[in-house]
C-alpha cells in the first residue's frame, strides 16, 4: 500500500485567475479550479499540499526547446500556435509553476515511492522543441523527465489517456540528446487511439509491455496522465463512455498494485491531469478527474472513499 494521502504539488500561481480566461479553453486556470472543486468536495483531507517547490530555471527550458522559442516566450511574450491563450505576465508565471509541479512531483516520487505524487497541471503534451501547440506551451514531461535522468538515472513512462496523442516526447526524439535513456522507447509514451471495449483492450495490452519493462527494471516511474477529454461527451475528443472511462483508472491503479505485490516494491506513480473541456459544463471535467483521484486513494492508499461521478451528457 501507499501512504494514505496523495503528495500534490500545487502553489496558486499554477493557475490563470479563471476570470482572466477569455479564450477557449478554461486549461490555464484547471490547477485552480480542481483545488476549488476538491475543497468544496470536502475531499481535502486526502490531499497533502507542497506549495515549496521551486521554479524551474530557464537553463532546464533550453533541454527540450531551442533557445529562441523560449526566449521568445518568457521576454517577448511571443507564442507560437498556442489556440485561443493570449500570453499575459500571469499566464507566463503559471506556465512556470507548471512545468515545475510536474518535475518535482516525479523527483519527489521517485525518492519516496511509498507516496503518490500529484501534479495537477495539463499543458504539456503538444509542444514540439521549436514551437508550442494547441493548448500547451511547453513540453514539461521531456524537461521533467530529462532532469529526472541527470540527477537520478532513472528512466519513466507516460500512460497519457488523454483524447488526443501526446505528441511532444516522440517529437523530442531527435532533439533531446539521451532522451530514449529518460523516457523509454519501449513503452514510455503510451497513447492508445481507438474507441469503447477496443480501447480498453489496448490499455490492458499496453500495461503487460510497462509491466515486464517494470519488473525487468528498464522503466523506474510511471507518469499516469487520464485527460478528461477522452470522455465520449468532450468536444474536443469521444472515446470512452464514463463506465469505460473509470475502467481505465480501475486498469491502472489495480495493475500497479499488482506489481507492487509481485515485485514487494513500491513502484513510483504520479497523477497529472492533461485535457477536458466541456465547455458546457466543466464540472464534469472536473468531476472525471476527481473519479480518478478518488479510484487511486481506494485502490492504492487503502481508502473507501465515497465519491458519487456528477457527469452531465452534453446537450448539443
Ligand atoms: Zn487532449
Amino acid at each position: 500500500m501507499k501512504k494514505t494521502k496523495l503528495r500534490t504539488f500545487y502553489h496558486p500561481k499554477m493557475a490563470v485567475n479563471p476570470e482572466n480566461i477569455t479564450g477557449y479553453a478554461n486549461s490555464p486556470a484547471k490547477p485552480r479550479l480542481l483545488m476549488e472543486y476538491l475543497e468544496k468536495k470536502e475531499l481535502m483531507e486526502f490531499f497533502l499540499v507542497d506549495d515549496s517547490f521551486p521554479l524551474l530555471t530557464r537553463d532546464d527550458f533550453y533541454i527540450a526547446h531551442t533557445k529562441e522559442m523560449v526566449d521568445n516566450f518568457f521576454d517577448k511574450g511571443k507564442t507560437s500556435k498556442i489556440l485561443h491563450i493570449n500570453w499575459t505576465p500571469e499566464y507566463a508565471e503559471s506556465v512556470k509553476y507548471e512545468n515545475a509541479s510536474l518535475y518535482h512531483a516525479i523527483r519527489y516520487a521517485v525518492q519516496h515511492p511509498e507516496e503518490v505524487c500529484f501534479s495537477p497541471s495539463c499543458g504539456f503534451h503538444h509542444a514540439t522543441p521549436t514551437r508550442s501547440a494547441l493548448f500547451c506551451a511547453f513540453s514539461g514531461q521531456v524537461i521533467a523527465s530529462m532532469k529526472v535522468y541527470y540527477e537520478f538515472g532513472l528512466c519513466g513512462a507516460y500512460i497519457d489517456l488523454d483524447g488526443h496523442w501526446g505528441n511532444s516526447i516522440d517529437n523530442s526524439r531527435d532533439f533531446v540528446l539521451e532522451i530514449d535513456n529518460a523516457i523509454s522507447p519501449v513503452c514510455g509514451n503510451i497513447n492508445i487511439f481507438s474507441n469503447h471495449k477496443k480501447y480498453i483492450e489496448e490499455l490492458k495490452a499496453n500495461l503487460e509491455i510497462l509491466g515486464k519493462e517494470i519488473i525487468e527494471g528498464r522503466i523506474h516511474y510511471v507518469v499516469f496522465c487520464h485527460g478528461a477529454d477522452s470522455h465520449e461527451w468532450d468536444e474536443l475528443a469521444s472515446q470512452l463512455s464514463t463506465d469505460e472511462w473509470i475502467e481505465c483508472s480501475n486498469l491502472v491503479y489495480t495493475y500497479i498494485l499488482k506489481l507492487q505485490e509481485e515485485t514487494q516494491k513500491q513502484i513510483p506513480l504520479i497523477l497529472s491531469l492533461f485535457g477536458g473541456y466541456r465547455k458546457d459544463d466543466y464540472e464534469s471535467v472536473l468531476s472525471l478527474h476527481t473519479t480518478d483521484l478518488v479510484t487511486c486513494l481506494n485502490i492504492l492508499c487503502g481508502h473507501s472513499i465515497k465519491y458519487k461521478p456528477s457527469i452531465k451528457p452534453r446537450l448539443t
